[in-house]
């Protein structure tokens, strides 16, 4: 076998490790053997691209690669390892940004090999090189798009900007512009390939790749990440073509056809526009929900909170980012068991966007050992709240917010939210009355049904165990129980 059959062979045996690994990620069993496929997947990768590489580069340029491999490789896994759970959505922006940049870099290299060789009719051939100037432009052109989308999309995540949005005057016809620009451009170019153009088209991506996702506001942020994740695949792809690797374009088309998917499944859970959303929030309004308090709140304490679950019949736990933050899943597990042997029907009501990554509740309560069938979809649960004694919002803020379905101004105007209030007493557990990730206050703290309970999720809900266990019948440690509960 020559080694570019063995490449071939490796190639094709490394796609069906990435499908196979897709397909074992889209469910929480089978997802453990999805990354090992995943990482079987690119292992085999980068063994074939760089034993390729290795027959048309010196000795020293196989090093370099190696060296860079082994950086990126202890980066990758030192950042793996520290990265808390709370914070994956922004490393993910960043490895996006990372795939971006890496395919602008790959069109510039293209461009200049081509302009460098003389011979480069002849290689590509004169029928063909159009086509390459055409490849060259849009690799270039989503490459950079994701480079500064995704660096948008980290810094609102990391907090270091605003999430609201950037509302520039005639964002929409700015966007238009330079998709306009950039056909205009790209024929330009395929006639006559030169520097200026390559500047142009660069700089025009990069601007309106900063522009689209800073005109998203935070509620659609779930959206962007998705979406940046298959404008990556396609900018992979978009390489794969100018690097004239297989591998990469089917790896980049799998990406981004995935990416897409998720995206469209998300923008249907939040009854948002698909076409909107990637077009920048085209044709959505400046909100104008503010961040004022709308009313008098009423203040609980654990003591009286616990009272009120020890009294309840029915409970409904909607747990949001805030309960990943105070890492509150193992004493609201307890808090769940207790209940339960106490009589009371104790069930979970999810967001499909709660916390800051799709599934982030369900993986945070399945690793709590929290039984699977109490833990229900925001459709599954909803009609339910009108005839459940207490609801426990724990952490939660925009996915229970009434204002999505009250104020057609508000900034997460028409996203389907869990109708806690509905309840006959809703407890808020959370620090202080700062509104949430969207930007924008809560009415629900406002209700008279609803009570605030201030303070760390996790310490909160332990005061409740604390309280609930000292009554005499429910003392045991939280510990002795563990078996009981995964095996309910
Ligand atoms: P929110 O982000 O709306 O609110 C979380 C609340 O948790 C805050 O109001 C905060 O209030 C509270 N909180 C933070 N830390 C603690 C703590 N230690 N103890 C108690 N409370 C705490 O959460 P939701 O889950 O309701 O909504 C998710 C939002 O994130 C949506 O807007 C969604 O669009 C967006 N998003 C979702 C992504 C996804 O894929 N799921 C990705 C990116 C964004 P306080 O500071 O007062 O304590």
């Amino acid at each position: 076998m020559t080694s570019t059959t063995a490449s071939h062979a490796a190639d094709l045996v490394a796609a069906l490790l990435f499908i196979l690994s897709l397909a074992g990620l889209s469910q929480h069993r089978t997802s453990r053997a999805g990354v090992v496929y995943g990482i079987a997947g690119m292992a085999l990768a980068l063994i074939a691209t760089i034993v390729v590489a290795a027959q048309s580069i010196s000795a020293g340029a196989v090093a370099l690669i190696l060296v860079a491999t082994a950086v990126g490789a202890a980066i990758g896994l030192w950042r793996a390892r520290r990265v808390e759970m709370t914070q994956m959505p922004e490393l993910i922006a960043v490895l996006h940004s990372f795939v971006g940049l890496a395919a602008v870099l790959v069109g510039w290299n293209s461009y200049l090999e081509v302009e460098r060789h003389g011979d480069a009719q002849t290689r590509i051939g004169a029928d063909l090189l159009g086509i390459h100037h055409a490849e060259v432009f849009i690799g270039i052109f989503i490459g950079a798009v994701t480079f500064t989308g995704s660096i948008v999309a980290f810094l609102k995540l990391s907090a270091r900007i605003k999430s609201r949005p950037l509302m520039l005057p005639g964002k929409n016809a700015l966007n238009i512009g330079a998709l306009v620009a950039f056909v205009a451009l790209t024929v330009w170019f395929t006639i006559s390939p030169n520097l200026p153009l390559m500047i142009a088209v660069t700089a025009l991506a990069l601007a309106l790749g900063w522009h689209l996702v800073a005109s998203i506001g935070g509620g659609d942020m779930p959206v962007v990440v998705s979406m940046l994740n298959s404008y990556s695949g396609w900018a992979a792809a978009a390489a794969g073509f100018l690097l004239n690797n297989n591998l990469l374009i089917v790896t980049g088309a799998l990406v981004g056809s995935s990416g897409a998917y998720l995206s469209y499944i998300m923008c249907k859970a939040m009854n948002r526009s698909f076409l909107s959303v990637i077009a920048g929030g085209f044709g959505i309004e400046a909100p104008s929900g503010g961040q004022e308090e709308q009313g008098e709140h009423r203040e609980v304490r654990a003591a009286e909170a616990a009272e009120m679950l020890a009294q309840a019949r029915s409970v409904i736990i909607t747990p949001g980012y805030g309960m990943a933050v105070a890492q509150a899943q193992h004493p609201v597990a307890e808090l769940t068991r207790r209940l339960r042997e106490r009589g009371v029907e104790v069930r979970f009501g999810v967001h499909p966007v709660a916390g800051r990554l799709p599934g982030h509740m369900n993986v945070l309560l399945a690793e709590a050992k929290v039984p699977y069938d109490i833990v229900l979809e925001m459709d599954e649960i909803n009609d339910d709240f009108a005839d459940t004694s207490v609801v426990l919002v724990i952490g939660a803020n925009d996915t229970v917010n009434p204002a999505a379905m009250d104020d057609p101004s508000s900034p997460i105007a028409g996203m389907p939210v869990l109708r806690v209030w509905e309840s006959e007493q809703v407890i808020v557990f959370k620090r202080s009355m700062a509104s949430g990730y969207a930007g924008v206050q809560n009415p629900l703290f406002f209700r008279e049904n609803s009570a605030m309970l201030f303070g760390d999720a996790k310490q909160s809900v332990e005061a409740i165990l604390h309280t609930l266990g000292s009554d005499g019948h429910h003392g045991e440690s939280s510990t002795g129980r563990q078996t009981s509960l995964a095996g309910r």
